[in-house]
């Protein structure tokens, strides 16, 4: 009964997707970010919050 449960979870764990993001070639897993410099390109979400961040400061003009 547990073996059968471990099996069952290795199971998913092996097929569930796990992309690499381009920008860091790291994989990750959960929902990917779209990148802001074509907007189609997935990438991981801790790379999405870095490029918003990027976005802002690049956009702030200097006052
Ligand atoms: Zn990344």
């Amino acid at each position: 009964m547990m073996n059968n449960v471990k099996t069952y979870l290795a199971g998913i764990r092996t097929t569930q997707i796990t992309p690499k993001c381009p920008k860091c070639r790291k994989y990750y897993v959960g929902y990917p970010a779209l990148s802001r410099e074509d907007n189609e390109t997935e990438i991981c979400p801790e790379c999405g919050v870095k490029e918003a961040i990027l976005c802002y400061l690049r956009n702030r003009k200097p006052v």
